[in-house]
């Protein structure tokens, strides 16, 4: 199989670029290197079965020709983050849609499999928990800027769907639900890589909030295996999955166990949500993924516990021992 995979130099998509070389698949990545980082795919440059093309997914005549000789595409590329997003609103919402807009454009020009990321924050102030994924959406006024990102995944889940339905594209969405592991930067404001660099250093825990909302965290080697598993599965098609773990953990108690585990000293400092992103910003209180439906069809269990998580961050930033910014 020949992937395509967006934004393949970023967290996520350069280990799903090591899973699938792994499994003799070839690799093509399209990345423009915003948030993706050389660093994340510098081990595959002497793989015959890997390609880096420096682009964006706006780029049309780039996608057009990458598409066209790509088996399937997995379609990563995207602005991420809730804090980029907050500071970078106009730039997150023209590459989430319009470059999501571009590449299902191609995968029905050239009918190629197609599998779209999506995000929990699709869910936006829903706190029943665990979300199904036809559950409602409840967000707060658009004027928000928080609030730009669900709405751009929306649009993304929106035009996949109508491209299925409409002129039979092969799509394939998926919501994605706080992943975690090594190359995750703390940079853009994801909570565990910072932690770790906090706790590591000593330095102040930074906890938003009262830090009583909680996340469930899972690896991601178990999400990139969950994404190839579902293209390799025809059922898949048409279909939209969560991907995520279902063990809860307060943010606050987040921060306890990574300083336990890195036996640190730093101390936790709590600080107020419009000092940590803008003025009346509201967060998710709680978000759990119902994942009975990828379970059915895959077989799909989290593998990892939440400590070997940590741990294996923790590794990682030991070994590249650099701040990740
Ligand atoms: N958070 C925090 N301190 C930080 C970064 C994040 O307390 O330095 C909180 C954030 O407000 C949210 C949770 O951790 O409640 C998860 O944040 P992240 O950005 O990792 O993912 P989200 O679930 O918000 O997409």
């Amino acid at each position: 199989m020949k992937a395509l995979i967006t934004g393949g130099a970023g967290f996520i998509g350069s280990h799903l670029a090591d899973e699938l070389l792994a499994k003799s698949h070839t690799v093509a990545i399209l990345d423009d290197l915003s948030t993706g980082r050389m660093s994340n795919i510098s081990h595959l440059k002497t793989n015959p079965n890997f390609e880096l093309i420096v682009g964006t997914v706006l780029n049309e005549y780039l996608v057009d020709k990458l598409v066209e000789r790509c088996d399937v595409v997995f379609h990563l590329a995207a602005a991420v983050g809730v804090e980029l997003i907050v500071k970078k609103p106009l730039e997150s919402l023209t590459t989430n849609i319009k470059g999501s807009e571009t590449i299902l454009e191609m995968a029905y020009r050239y009918n190629k499999k197609i599998l779209i990321t999506s995000t929990s924050e699709i869910y936006g102030k829903n706190v029943n928990g665990p979300l199904k994924e036809g559950d409602d959406r409840i967000l707060g006024s658009p004027l928000k800027v928080r609030w730009s990102y669900s709405t751009a995944k929306a649009v993304d889940e929106m035009l996949a769907y109508v491209y299925w339905k409409e002129k039979n594209v092969p799509t394939i969405i998926v919501r994605l639900f706080n992943t975690v592991g090594p190359r995750q930067t703390g940079y853009y404001g994801m909570v565990v890589p910072r932690f770790v660099e906090q706790a590591l250093n000593n330095k102040p825990i930074t906890v938003y909030g009262t830090g009583k909302q909680s996340r469930c965290f899972i690896h991601v080697k178990d999400v990139v295996s969950a994404l190839i598993k579902l293209t390799e599965e025809p059922h898949s098609v048409g279909e939209v999955f969560n991907i995520g773990s279902q063990h809860e953990i307060t943010i606050e108690q987040l921060a306890k166990e990574i300083t336990k585990i890195t036996k640190s000293k730093s101390q936790i400092e709590h600080i107020p949500y419009e000092k940590a992103y803008e003025e009346g910003f509201e967060d998710m209180q709680r978000r759990i993924p119902d994942t009975t439906k990828l379970n059915k069809l895959i077989g799909f269990k989290p593998t990892y516990t939440l400590a070997q998580i940590i741990q294996d961050i923790v590794k990682y930033q030991k070994d590249t021992n650099k701040p990740h910014r």
